[in-house]
């Protein structure tokens, strides 16, 4: 996509605003707000370590939960500048304030490679609306804006958008990676270019399989939204299996496409069913395997794919040179329907010749819960925004960054 990044500018002695996604889980824990999970801070030290060892003023600025306009002091982000400060090992000026004088006072007095976190935007009414007047006040603070907040980049706000229409604008180290490997390695890929995708909804999905049918050899549908595909191909009965019928029309222009340009297009051919669960228990009833194209009996619903189908996807997998997953098998946040998301997972990492790349989402906590994040090439960290880009959507967020 050919946009600039902090690595194409001087940035020393600037005072850059990076625009980092630190909306991590709190916990109250002694009335004291507790970071449970800091993955997304970490995800951004690249970008932070590399400006510092560059001697720029380092103004972070991110979102946490939703408080809608109004100061919150559960969504402060203060608890987020101290964890950074034992992450970096450099101290951390925290601003009470998002925008106006007490954050300009804290940045008149930073050094080259000092850092500093503003408040939560969010606690700003206008960032959710773009407003001008806030992007102008956070463009103020600042000489480059450096946007790092890959998971926010669908949205249009002042923070992720709207302040880039007033200072240079450049994405940081970890937008960089997703760009690169959500996009421009997808536009030319080594073939075989192998497709997964997987989850609940054929509509969720729709606009993903038709921009992605343009580019691969091999798409494998799997999970909930499959059901619909082997009802058209198998003409099996899927008793209570997630389908629905104006799924139908969507995915047999999907298969109408795949034929017309050649493009393999793979589904279960088997499953795992069961005669009742309860997702939010995570309890499951009993369970069996279909054999092969077999029809699943009234009463008892599909909740993941069979041995047969990971067998069929795997054999595929193992011929890749550009895998891309996004989406579960079936209901893997249940252990006993799990088995076959998981073994996709193993397939994809043991493929070591391969660029594999993990599209966001739950597929990402499939490959983390299997044991092999450290097995493939890159982990999207967007949910939203991964799937966006994936259906060639333009996202504000990265829109708004120059070209180079
Ligand atoms: P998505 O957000 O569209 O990627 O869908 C993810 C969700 O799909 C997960 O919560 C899975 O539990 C669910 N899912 C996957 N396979 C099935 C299935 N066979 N039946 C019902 N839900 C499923």
């Amino acid at each position: 996509m050919a946009k600039k990044s902090i690595r194409d500018i001087e940035v020393t002695g600037k005072r850059c605003l990076v625009r980092v996604d630190f909306n991590v889980p709190l916990d109250e824990k002694d009335g004291r707000m507790v970071i449970t999970d800091d993955t997304r801070i970490r995800e951004t030290l690249p970008t932070i370590k590399y400006l510092i060892e560059h001697g720029a003023k380092v103004i972070l600025c991110s979102h946490l939960g939703r408080p809608k306009g109004q100061r919150s002091e559960k969504e402060s982000l203060r608890p987020v500048a101290d964890h950074l400060h034992t992450l970096i090992g450099h101290s951390v000026a925290f601003s009470h304030d998002t925008i106006g004088a007490v954050p300009a006072q804290i940045i008149a007095h930073m050094k080259n490679g000092e850092v500093a976190l503003l408040e939560n935007v969010r606690f700003e009414a206008g960032e959710e609306k773009n407003d001008e007047t806030l992007s102008k006040a956070l463009a103020g603070l600042a000489e480059i804006y450096v946007n790092d907040a890959f998971g926010s980049a669908h949205r249009a706000h002042s923070s992720t958008a709207g302040i880039a229409a007033f200072l240079p604008a450049v994405s940081g180290l970890l937008m960089e990676k997703e760009i690169t490997y959500l996009h421009d390695e997808l536009e030319n890929p080594e073939r075989p270019f192998v497709v997964i995708l997987g989850g609940a909804k054929v509509n969720d999905k729709i606009a993903v399989i038709n921009r992605l049918l343009d580019k691969a050899d091999t798409i494998i549908i799997g999970g909930g939204m499959a059901y619909t595909f082997r009802k058209l191909v198998q003409g099996i009965t899927l008793g209570k299996s997630l389908y629905k019928p104006e799924w139908e029309p969507i995915a047999q222009a999907a298969l109408d496409k795949a034929k017309a340009r050649g493009v393999k297009l793979l589904i279960p051919v088997d499953a795992m069913i069961t005669d009742a669960f309860d997702f939010d228990a995570k309890k499951i009833g009993a369970t069996k395997f279909t054999a092969v194209t077999e029809s699943i009996p009234d009463g008892w619903e599909g909740v993941d794919i069979g041995p047969e189908s990971v067998k069929l996807f795997a054999a595929e997998i193992a011929k890749a040179k550009t895998v891309i997953w996004n989406g579960p098998m079936g209901v893997f946040e249940i252990p006993e329907a799990s088995k076959g998301t998981f073994a996709i997972a193993e397939e994809i990492a043991a493929n070591r010749g391969a660029k594999t790349i993990i599209g966001g989402g739950d597929s990402v906590k499939a490959v983390k819960n299997a044991g092999v994040a450290d097995k493939v090439t890159f982990i999207s960290t967007g949910g939203g925004a991964s799937l966006e880009l994936l259906e060639g959507k333009t996202l504000p967020g990265v829109a708004a960054i120059n070209d180079k």
